[in-house]
């Protein structure tokens, strides 16, 4: 008997309106198989909004995507990133040098830490913030290993020809589309919004099935931001959300709310391990996890649970410890 093979995902392109075209692109991360990228008619050319992740292959991906779009990747005139994420990002250096179009980004994109660190610096960096939260030896050396397995994800130094930020506008076909600061979800967040169609391009700030993650550590209260820039995202009134991943959806407001709730549950469930009493970071995301808790999901739920907790801190609901050997969080101010 046959085994079943799995067929291998590949880059696709398609119309979504007159003007604008998704561009479902691979991803070789579990859980997440593949992100979009937007492109956006513009006289002759296109502006494309984010540009998937680079590894082998992967450009190929992008022009195959172009390609059922009746576009090629010589049409890009311009390149936005909704925000410094490998996958929105990873092959702008790329596309800069062989087009020659401009990448605009938002200046807060320093949490990428490509263009200034080894890959063995971020992995230093990022098991200092693990032991910190009393993440254990063993776990934390195969995650190492692990992330000295794959790649960086970015085609060369990222570097933005213009502050992508309040006040720029994107001109495209459709209109103009206005640029939305939404922190959070990464510190260089950006929304385009184009208010006479009003539509959303949401990047990862809303997406259709709606999830969290919480690039922590660069600003004081990610989960905060997040909350302001659902907030300004709902004032918007947009009608139709193109989003960094999954089919674009309507419904904008009903998603916020959908967001709102999310934050509201994972607060009460990290009061409650709270209540059990006081924790590592890590020892209080096995409390409300469980079993979730594992080799994959270890570092994205340790950002959230470490995110909430610096969340109630600043609602004077959660005290921290000294840092010595690891963070102990306890309840009250
Ligand atoms: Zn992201
Ligand atoms: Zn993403």
């Amino acid at each position: 008997m046959r085994k079943p093979t799995r067929t291998r995902e590949v880059g696709r392109g398609e119309r979504v309106l007159p003007g604008v075209w998704r561009l479902r692109l691979p991803l070789p991360w579990p859980g997440v198989p593949h992100c979009n990228a937007w492109a956006l008619a513009w006289g002759d050319g296109v502006v494309l909004v984010d540009t998937g992740m680079h590894e082998p292959g992967s450009m190929a991906h992008l022009e195959r995507a172009l390609e059922q779009a009746g576009l090629r990747l010589e049409h890009v005139k311009l390149v936005v990133c909704t925000h410094a994420h490998v996958d929105h990002c990873g092959q702008a250096p790329a596309i800069r040098e062989r087009t020659g179009a401009e990448v605009w980004l938002h200046p807060a994109h320093g949490h990428l830490h490509a263009n200034d660190e080894t890959p063995e610096e971020t992995i230093a960096r990022r098991i200092e913030v693990a032991r910190q939260s009393g993440v254990p030896e063993e776990p934390l050396r195969r995650w190492a290993e692990q992330r000295r397995s794959v790649g960086k994800g970015i085609s060369g130094e990222l570097v933005s020809d213009r502050d992508l930020v309040p006040g720029v506008t994107v001109a495209s076909d459709l209109g103009d589309w206005q640029v939305i600061e939404t922190p959070g979800h990464a510190p260089s967040h950006v929304c385009l919004h184009q208010p006479e169609r009003r539509l959303l391009i949401s990047g990862d700030h809303l997406l259709g099935r709606v999830s969290q993650f919480f690039d922590e550590g660069h600003t004081p209260d990610p989960v905060g931001e997040f909350l302001t820039s659902l907030d300004r995202v709902d004032g918007l009134d947009a009608r139709l959300a193109l989003a960094g991943h999954g089919r674009p959806f309507t419904d904008v407001h009903g998603h916020v709310e959908a967001n709102r709730t999310l934050v509201a549950e994972s607060l009460d469930g990290v009061r409650g391990a709270l209540a059990s009493g006081p924790g590592t970071a890590y020892e209080l995301a096995q409390r409300i996890y469980g079993d979730a808790l594992s080799a994959t999901t270890a570092s994205w739920l340790l950002a959230l649970a470490r995110s909430h907790l610096t969340h109630l801190e600043r609602l004077g609901e959660a005290r921290r410890g000294d840092a010595e050997p690891a963070e102990v969080w306890s309840a009250g101010s």
